[in-house]
């Protein structure tokens, strides 16, 4: 990260850059968490991922800011990109041939593949502690305890994780009244692999809460929510826009022709942008899951 030795702020960034795995909760695939929210603020951004090289993943905040929508072409120069794609893709659907020419579908694949590698997507951020669960025998019955770590750290939501954590929880736990109850009880997140019609084998998370509430654990260190985006001015946005660009080629007339009779029917979706294509957590609403059980740590709070 680039600071200044003047600014206290960046000093501590600094330092703590390194520390313990990093300030985030992370849940891997088929592994569950206890975590345990500890305060109802959030914070909200578009957020557009460019991939510089290997394991190189650029995030930046869309210019456009959280009320564009994640679509803002006049104000950011990632959106703008999109458009150029979406735009070519009217105008191949504009040709009266297009319905004939297997040519001008491949291409319009490509322009929406390649629009959609743009595309922001929304990441939703709260402060959490994790916890680590034992079972206990409390006078003959199993009793789930649950330690929780003393550092705060970040938790970031994708779209429909948080359409989980805000709606769907409520709809599938009776219990859950408000979103007090969020932050009052423990939650149980786990990472679950799903067969999709579409897309084959994907990953979501689901959330359980527990029934009881039980009081907040003590937090030593909370991270600052202000810090989470890393905000880019419009300038520097353009360069790492041009460094990928220079890195994936961007000339729709590099369609491989020879593989033009091999490619069928263009999908007709080309305008539904809805899904997940590029997303890289691989994450994907399916509610039927929140009722699934906790598995191993079925005791009586679960
Ligand atoms: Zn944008």
């Amino acid at each position: 990260m680039k600071g200044n030795l003047d600014n206290q702020k960046d000093v501590d960034k600094i330092k703590n850059s390194g520390k313990s795995g990093g300030m985030w909760v992370r849940i891997n695939k088929g592994e569950k968490k206890f975590v345990r929210l500890i305060s109802k603020d959030v914070v909200s951004e578009w957020v557009h991922v460019l991939e510089l090289g290997k394991n190189n993943y650029v995030s930046i905040p869309c210019l456009g800011g959280i009320e564009k929508g994640g679509y803002a072409p006049n104000i950011c120069p990632i959106c703008e990109e999109t458009k150029k794609h979406w735009d070519k893709i009217k105008e191949l659907k504009a040709n009266p041939k297009f319905s004939s020419s297997k040519k001008l579908q491949v291409e319009a694949n490509f322009e929406k593949d390649r629009g959609k590698e743009f595309q922001p997507k929304k990441s939703t951020v709260m402060i959490a502690v994790e916890g680590e669960a034992s079972i206990k025998k409390v006078g003959g019955k199993k009793v789930t305890e649950i330690k929780f770590e003393s550092d705060g750290k970040y938790i970031s939501f994708t779209e429909p994780q948080f359409d989980k954590l805000t709606l769907k929880i409520f709809e599938d736990y009776p219990f859950m009244k408000s979103t007090d109850d969020l932050i009052n009880r423990n939650l149980l997140f786990s990472k679950v692999e799903k067969d999709g019609k579409k897309t084959g084998k994907y990953t979501e998370v689901d959330i359980k809460p527990s029934k009881t509430k039980t009081k907040a654990p003590k937090v030593s260190s909370i991270p600052d929510l202000d810090d989470v985006f890393d905000y880019k001015k419009e300038d520097e946005i353009k360069k790492i826009l041009n460094s990928y660009l220079r890195l994936t080629g961007d000339d729709s007339d590099d369609v491989d022709k020879d593989e033009i009779d091999e490619v069928g029917e263009i999908q007709e979706d080309v305008f539904d942008d809805s899904e997940d294509l590029n997303d890289l957590e691989d994450d994907e609403v399916d509610s039927k899951s929140v009722k699934e059980s906790a598995g191993d740590l079925d005791d009586d709070d679960f």
